[in-house]
């Protein structure tokens, strides 16, 4: 046990030797105690210390802080903490909280010190301050920077007025780099498209990575006024150069998606929000595109919003669905030898949506594969007891990629007691040239099954005839924009008429699409091709009407009689 008497002895022991740095100055700013380790870092023993002043140790302006803080606590006898870089005896600059309190040892005034090295903690602070408003990868200020950014323009008034504008961007065809050539090829371009952002703006804006390959830009500077087409299109541009990573080239395409920020923007999220919208807009309506926000793209995704819960309770019900059909006219002797099964919807409160609205839809939500069954098999019921050879429907891309796709076919097909043979599936030119082996595998099934495939829309894809060949396509539509033009000098007929020399060639039948004049017929009949369809003969009707129409067309088989 220590004693009493020793208490004294054995406290001031204790504070000499205390890791902890402590001092004591007298009411005239003079050392008079100094433990060890506060003279470590002074550099000099405690006795070199005892009697001298901070001027003694530390450079005339730091040292004239100290005092007016000593003079303070001693005046008005409250305590002080203060932070600040001291440069120590070896030279090392330190980060420094110091707490000061008046202490009185006989009635005499004394300033107790007490420091702390915060060097460490602060330079940690740091970092994780850096890693929370920075993307590792990038080196670019991210998501939570970008707030932060825009919480601070909005705050001080500075965003209105100075045609500031943020741009969100998203890279399409990043994920097919990453997938073909690795995770190092993915980093790399995401890498130098930040660098290419960063060269493109000033240091007054901010390029922000958002993750994964989704970027965005704030612009606040002047220059940009007026001008952020032009600056949409500039950032669209340096993603379409070829990026170097890995040692090979690879290609990507930039969708974007901007708003005008204005003085009535209320908040960062506000902002973002509207980027998105305009972001999604951009996304769907074909990459490589950008779309400045408007108020009317929130009804457009809100529609969408409700197509897709709409149309996945009229799967399930039936409500509101139907097929239209459209007759497939043979150019010969101008009979209907088939029809095209268009899907209809119809909705309470919607009304009636054309397909190019609830397809895509069904096509983003996943609900394609069972829409296009659902067609299939209302389709098969409908058209079985028609004097026709052909029955179309059109097929999604997405479907193909299903595995099961060609054996759900030919259920249903079994099912519904309708001859493959009498089937052709529509799928349109753009889909066949981006199409897999897999999905090439299942077309190549049903056709082993007597399932004919027909390309659709022949005309606004890149592929060529011969492509057609090695596909083993039954038929080729062109697309109806050919059609349109094709009674116009220098029109498209020359490009109709050596398609339907080389289908012929071929053993590809060739059907003309959008035939709505008795001109365009005339030509068509002409060129060669095997078939039309189009507004002249009929529009896509009601399958309670299609039996009259088969039975009271001129050509009919069951009407013999007008030669053609
Ligand atoms: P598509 O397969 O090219 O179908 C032909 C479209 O052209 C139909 O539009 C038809 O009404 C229209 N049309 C026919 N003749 C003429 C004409 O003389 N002039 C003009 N201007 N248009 C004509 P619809 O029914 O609105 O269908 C649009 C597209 O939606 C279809 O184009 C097809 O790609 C898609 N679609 C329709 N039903 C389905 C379906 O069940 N599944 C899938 N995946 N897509 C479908
Ligand atoms: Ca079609
Ligand atoms: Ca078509």
């Amino acid at each position: 046990m220590l004693n009493e008497e020793n208490y004294d002895a054995i406290a001031f022991a204790v504070l000499r030797a205390l890791p902890v740095p402590v001092l004591l100055k007298d009411a005239e700013s003079r050392f008079v105690f100094v433990n060890e380790e506060a003279a470590r870092f002074f550099g000099v023993p405690p006795a070199a210390i005892a009697g001298r002043r901070d001027e003694d140790f530390f450079p005339a302006d730091q040292a004239t802080v100290y005092r007016t803080i000593d003079k303070d606590v001693l005046l008005t006898g409250k305590p002080n903490e203060n932070e600040e870089s001291i440069t120590a005896a070896n030279g090392v600059t330190h980060r420094i909280v110091t707490r000061k309190a008046l202490l009185h040892i006989d009635r005499q005034p004394y300033v107790m010190a007490t420091f702390h090295d915060v060097t460490q903690l602060r330079s940690s602070e740091e970092r994780i301050r850096y890693l929370a408003y920075h993307d590792l990868l990038t080196g670019l200020p991210n998501r939570a920077a970008l707030y932060d950014r825009l919480g601070q323009l909005l705050g001080r008034g500075q965003l209105a007025g100075e045609a500031s504008s943020l741009l969100l961007i998203d890279l399409d065809g990043f994920k097919k780099v990453n997938d073909t050539y690795g995770h190092q090829a993915g980093d790399e371009l995401l890498q130098e498209y930040g660098r290419r952002l960063k060269a493109a703006v000033t240091d007054e804006d901010l390029v922000v990575r958002m993750g994964g390959d989704e970027f965005a830009v704030l612009v606040c500077a002047k220059r940009w006024s007026g001008r952020l087409d032009g600056l949409c299109e500039q950032v669209i541009g340096l993603a379409s150069e070829p990026f170097r990573v890995v040692g090979v080239q690879s290609f990507v395409r930039a969708s974007v998606g901007a708003v005008k920020i204005g003085a009535h923007d209320a908040s960062a999220g506000e902002i973002i929000r509207k980027a998105d919208t305009a972001l999604y807009e951009s996304k769907h309506k074909g990459k490589g595109r950008f779309f400045i926000y408007t108020p009317a793209f929130d009804a457009s995704i809100f529609l969408r919003r409700t197509i897709e819960i709409e149309l996945a309770r009229s799967l399930v019900d039936g409500v509101g669905l139907s097929c239209a059909y459209q007759p497939l006219i043979c150019t010969a002797d101008g009979r209907i030898t088939g029809v095209e099964a268009l899907a209809r919807w119809e909705h309470p409160k919607l009304g009636s949506l054309p397909p190019v609205q609830f397809v895509p839809v069904a096509e983003e939500t996943g609900l394609i594969s069972r829409l296009g069954e659902w067609v299939l098999r209302r389709a098969c019921q409908e058209a079985r007891s028609w004097d026709i050879d052909l029955l179309a429907v059109n097929i999604s891309p997405l479907q193909l990629r299903d595995a099961g796709f060609a054996d759900r076919v030919l259920t249903i097909l079994e099912q519904e007691e309708f001859q493959t043979s009498r089937l052709e599936l529509e799928i349109t030119e753009t889909a066949v040239m981006n199409a897999d082996e897999a999905s090439l595998g299942q077309l190549r099934t049903l056709r082993g099954a007597g399932v004919s495939v027909a390309l659709d829309d022949f005309g606004t894809g890149y592929s060529s005839l011969r492509l057609l060949q090695d596909l083993e396509l039954d038929k080729v539509k062109i697309d109806q924009s050919f059609v349109q033009f094709a009674t116009d000098a220098g029109g498209s007929a020359a490009i109709i008429e050596g398609l339907a020399r080389l289908g012929t060639n071929l053993g590809i039948q060739v059907v003309a699409e959008g035939v709505e004049r008795e001109d365009q017929r005339a030509l068509l009949v002409d060129i060669g091709c095997t078939g039309m369809q189009g507004f002249l003969f009929s529009k896509p009707i009601d399958a309670s009407l299609m039996d009259e129409l088969i039975l009271g067309w001129p050509n009919s088989r069951t009407s013999p009689g007008l030669g053609n």
